[in-house]
Order: C-alpha cells, then structure tokens, then sequence
C-alpha cells in the first residue's frame, strides 16, 4: 500500500480497550463490568415522549444545535439546579452524546500545537481527541483518594495551555473534586487566560459533597464549556443526546464543527429527553444517587472481600480496584483472565493513563447493574483466589 493509501490522522490511536472489553465479555458469558452502560430501564416519561414522537411523525433533522424544546428545558435546568442564566437560543447546543460534545469543543476551540491539560487516570476519549485536533495533551495526576497537587497542577500551565479538561464526578477514579480544587483550577484558568471544557456526565450521580459546576465560579462563565447529557442521568446511553453550555462566542464555533460533523442529534429523542428535563423532580434525582450508592457499596464491599484494593467513590458509577493482593500479572491479562476464568469483565487500568505502566496494577469495574447481576458478581469475584490460583496471602505457619 502506498503512503497515500495509509489512514494519516489516526496514528497515534489505539482501538477503545473499554468497547473491546465488551465484546471479549460477550464471547466468553461473562457479567459486564467493563463498559458503563445501565441494564435497567429508563424512566418512563422519557422513554412515552420518545415514542410519542415517532407516532407523530418527528422523523425529520432537528434545528441542528437542537430541538427549541430540549434547549428551553436545559436552559430551565441550568438556572434550577445552579443558579446558571443561559441563553438557550445562543448558548446551548445538542450534540450525539457527550462524546460528540468534547470531539466538537476540542476541534472548534484547539489548534495543532496548543496544550490541552488533562487530569489522569482519564476517560479514554480523551486522548484520541487531542490527537485528532493536533493538541499536545500535559498530563496531570488525579489520585482516586486524596486532593489534586496543585502545585503540580501550576506547574502543568503555561502561555501555551488553550484550555483544561475537567471531568468531575470523575470516571474512573470516583473523584468529586472540592470546592477547592475547582476554585485553584479557576484561578489558573484566569492567570493563564485559559479555557475550562468541563465533562460533567455523571452531574447527578453523587454520593459525596454536591457537584457544583466550574462555570459558576467567579468569572468562569465566559471562559468554560459545560458538556454533558442525557446518557447516564436518564440511563439512555444508547440514544446518543449530549449536551454543551457556552458563551455565545465559544458556541457559534462549536455549532459550526457539530453541524459539519453530525448535522444534529436524533430528533424524536431529543422529546424524550426534554420530557424527563420537564416533568421529573427532586425525587427521580434523588432515588438515582440513592440507588447508585446501594449499588456503590454492595460492589465495593464484595471487591474488598475478595481482596481488591479500593475505596468507595465520592461520584460516578466505577470503581478502580488494585489487584496487587491477588496477581501479579499485568493489568490487560487479568482483565482477560478475570473475563475468560471468573466471568467477569473489567478495564484494564493501563487505558486511562498516558503511561500504561501507572495503571498496570489496577482494573476498573462499573456498577450500573441490578442488584441481581451485582450479587451475582460478588459471588464470582467471591470465588476469585480459588479460580486463578493466585492465593498470594502468606500461608499460616
Ligand atoms: N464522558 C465520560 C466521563 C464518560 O464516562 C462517558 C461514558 O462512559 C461519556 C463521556 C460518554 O457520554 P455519551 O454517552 O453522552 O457520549
């Protein structure tokens, strides 16, 4: 094949070991840990408005940066939940997931060269869209228990830094970061005259301390991107509706990258989720985190008995365990061997750091699962140390 036969922009990329992990758990039987999609209903005011709308024949393209309605009811939410004033006609535009949303912000706001900083362990996407957008990513550290370095993270800024993706709640770590830390991420923001592209998916999935968004700190509204969506509040990953708050300015960019890349998100269920955005109040939110945390603690609970090291997580719906007590193979061959032996499938850690070797001793496993395929989980991982073999507490003497 001769080089101009040769993808060019990919180099650099590496599959999605997350969705690889989902086809290896199909293949062997294995109970889903691995990929962060629900197994359990929506709710059903979104899942009525959705249908409604194909009856009445909503087929067509929405307005490309989203239904009026859906925009309204988000605009109606930002101001509810956070105190947020947001322009819905010049500020909010609807993207195909939250994947969609940073893959857009980044193209539209990075250029080839410019530094993106990046907390790690991180969401997996992220890398591939900074090399898709030619954006030098600086990597930063974000330990599952413990406060960020802000010095370190001083450290990490400089004339060249164009902006800084902050994802809290935090998947994989569980992190929801402080009042504090956000506050010195702002001000590092401001110092550098740099932009803050939050991922604030998991908004609504909080056990610990409330989430607040960075927009709505001082002077950070005009220089932050709020992305986030209907995926995991809703439990509807597969409808693909995400959502991105911005200055005006900032979002007449990112409709133009959105418009060219995707023309628009699917319409009958843009309904669905303004429905859900109207009509479902304090208790739908609280019996979410409530439900998640019931889950959080049973997983938690059943991975430390089976000799996992980790601690519960303040936010989000993953766990990062440390399998150091039980192997001492790599992450990715006990991930497979969990998979394949034990039948249940987790990430290997090495696909949320820039380094594979810094997550080498971790796995990651996600909770958004009945309480039926959770026990039956625990039972198997239960059963761990006698199906690998690798019994490595001393033997009494
Ligand atoms: N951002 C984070 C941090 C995630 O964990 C996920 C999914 O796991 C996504 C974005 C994807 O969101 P969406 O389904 O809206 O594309």
């Amino acid at each position: 094949m001769t080089d101009h036969l040769t993808a060019r922009r990919t180099h650099g990329f590496t599959e999605s070991v997350i969705r690889a992990m989902t086809r290896l758990a199909t293949e062997h039987g294995a109970i889903n840990l691995a990929q962060g999609f629900p197994n359990f209903p929506a709710p059903e005011v979104v899942k009525e408005a959705a249908r409604r709308a194909i009856a009445d024949d909503v087929n067509q393209y929405a307005i490309t940066w989203g239904a009026r309605r859906l925009r309204v009811a988000l605009a109606a939410k930002y101001a509810t939940w956070y105190g947020m004033d947001v322009d819905p006609e010049r500020e909010i535009t609807v993207t195909c997931g939250a994947t969609e949303a940073m893959a857009s912000v980044l193209l539209a706001t990075v250029d080839p060269g410019d530094e993106v900083i990046v907390l790690e362990p991180y969401y997996e996407n992220y890398g591939p869209d900074a090399v898709l957008c030619g954006a030098q990513p600086v990597f930063v550290p974000l330990a599952p228990a413990g406060p960020i370095d802000l010095d370190r993270l001083a450290a990490a800024f400089s004339p060249r830094t164009r902006a800084i993706i902050v994802n809290t709640p935090n998947n994989p770590t569980g992190r929801v970061l402080s009042s504090d830390e956000l506050a010195a991420i702002a001000a590092l923001c401001r110092r550098f005259d740099a932009l803050a592209i939050t991922d604030e998916i998991y908004e609504h999935i909080v056990y610990e301390g409330t989430h607040r968004p960075l927009a709505t700190f001082p002077e950070m509204r005009e220089r932050t991107v709020t992305v986030s969506g209907a995926s995991k509040t809703f439990s509807v990953t597969g409808w693909r509706v995400g959502t991105i708050v911005a200055p005006a300015a900032l979002t007449d960019a990112v409709r133009k990258v959105h418009d060219f890349l995707t023309v628009g998100a699917p319409a009958p269920l843009q309904e669905g989720v303004a429905a859900g955005l109207e009509q479902l109040g304090p208790a739908f939110y609280h019996e979410l985190a409530a439900s998640y945390r019931r889950r959080r603690d049973l997983l938690v609970g059943g991975l430390q008995a089976a000799g996992f090291a980790c601690a519960p997580p303040q936010g989000a719906y993953y766990v990062l365990a440390d399998f150091s007590a039980l192997s001492e193979e790599a992450d990715d061959a006990f991930a497979r061997r969990l998979t394949a032996e034990v039948g249940v499938a987790p990430v290997p850690g090495s696909s949320f750091y820039s380094r594979p070797e810094l997550g080498r001793r971790l796995v990651r496993f996600a909770f958004c699962k009945t309480d039926d395929v959770l026990h039956e989980a625990v039972t198997r991982l239960g059963a761990l140390r006698a199906r690998l073999g690798t019994d490595r507490r001393p033997s009494p003497s």
